[in-house]
């Protein structure tokens, strides 16, 4: 697998126009609520290298800044981004402080929530002691992100705000996910080879597909792998399977992450093979769990009308997506047609055409296939009549997260 790890970046540099790295910088801050000495991560730049899963997750080449830049308390469990941390000790105190608008500005009954504890608590890590010797401060990035959920909803932020928290509490797991549990032996030099081989041909054949989103060529280069898994000779079979298996996970396509298992499980020995799936089956869940808190606070605001123009044209064509990525396809089908209707942004028509194309396939690797590669260039619909379709011009420019 650190094979494949090598080598993606590689692909990716190739599509990849911007060149940065993601760097960090860390400043010494203080709690706004307790005086906590803490640590807090400023970016100094960033990258979209990785390009963006449909979900509209934007991938740097490194580090993510979104994953980083979330800081929790160690002491009292106060979640923010580090404007909302005090630059000097002597403010600790002072709530509100001039010229930094309401951003530190808590209530009274905020700060006692918070100290109490009642309300910040990762809502996936229940056993997480609070307070005991070990407690907030190892937190992995979606538990922190969960905490600023939390945090941002108790000081009055509105429910699209928490939602796009707790969707990238779900970004959180895929990206910081190891494939490690898909990992069988180290690869031999000939089936590096190979291997390399299959990567290069598949990368090739996206940029024929007219794919130019880094996301889209290594999603559409696990689908072959995993399509091409069964027809390869020998040893080869486990290979292909497990590395097309690793992409699904890594951009969230769950349901055909899961379709896959079944071709690995003669690849690992009988007693590894159960512990694998069920790592490889938690940690969907977990990604699946913030995807639920994110839909239904996207619904909310939609259905609070809250949310206007492109703004609910985008956000109604997420929450479809985020139904796709929960198996819950008559859902997300209904969300695609209504975003169909509404003001998309160019670029986004596509997309919302290619996912919904994707429902309609029972066998979800089957479904990304077809619909992301013959579809690539045209309308998305598979039982369109086989006429030439006008081309439409590949997307450049994702959408932004609304
Ligand atoms: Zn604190």
């Amino acid at each position: 697998m650190r094979f494949l790890l090598r080598v993606l970046p590689l692909l990716v540099l190739l599509l990849a126009t911007a060149a940065l790295a993601t760097t960090l910088t860390s400043e010494q801050r203080f709690c706004p609520v307790c005086g906590e000495p803490i640590a807090v991560q400023q970016p100094m730049s960033t990258n979209d290298m990785g390009g963006q899963d449909r979900d509209l997750l934007r991938r740097a080449h490194g580090a993510q800044v979104f994953m980083e830049v979330v800081a929790t308390c160690g002491q009292c469990g106060f979640t923010g981004w580090p404007a909302d941390f005090d630059e000097t000790k002597r403010r600790k105190r002072g709530g509100k402080v001039p010229g930094d608008g309401d951003e530190l500005a808590l209530t009274a009954d905020q700060r006692q929530s918070i100290q109490g504890g009642a309300l910040l608590r990762p809502e996936s890590l229940s056993d997480v002691p609070f307070r005991a010797e070990a407690p907030y401060g190892d937190l992995p990035s979606w538990a922190r992100l969960d905490m600023l959920a939390q945090t941002v909803a108790l000081r009055g932020g509105d429910q699209e705000r928490v939602a796009d928290i707790y969707l990238q509490a779900a970004w959180a797991v895929r990206m910081g996910y190891h494939p490690v549990h898909l990992r069988g032996a180290e690869p031999s030099e000939a089936q590096r080879d190979w291997l390399f081989g299959r990567l290069t041909e598949f990368t090739e054949q996206a940029g024929e597909l007219g794919m130019v989103n880094p996301a889209d060529v290594e999603v559409w280069t696990g689908v072959r792998l995993l399509t091409g898994a069964e027809s390869a000779p020998g040893d080869l079979r486990c290979l292909s399977a497990a590395y097309g298996a690793s992409l699904m996970r890594s951009h969230g396509e769950h349901a055909a992450l899961l379709e896959s298992l079944a071709t690995l499980e003669d690849c690992f020995p009988p007693t590894e093979w159960p512990g694998k799936a069920q790592a490889i089956r938690e940690s969907v869940e977990l990604e699946r769990h913030y995807q639920r808190l994110a839909r239904d606070g996207f619904v909310a605001a939609l259905d609070q009308g809250s949310l206007e123009g492109e703004k609910a044209a985008i956000t109604t064509y997420l929450v479809g997506e985020i139904e796709r990525r929960l198996g819950e396809g008559p859902a997300a089908r209904a969300r695609f047609d209504e975003a169909l209707a509404m003001a998309v942004p160019e670029g986004l028509e596509l997309w919302i055409l290619q996912q919904r194309c994707q429902i309609q396939h029972d066998d979800p690797v089957l479904g990304l296939l077809l619909c992301r590669g013959q579809s690539a260039r045209g309308p998305a619909e598979p039982q369109a009549p086989a006429e030439p379709q006008a081309p439409v011009e590949p997307q450049s420019d994702p959408p932004a997260t609304p």
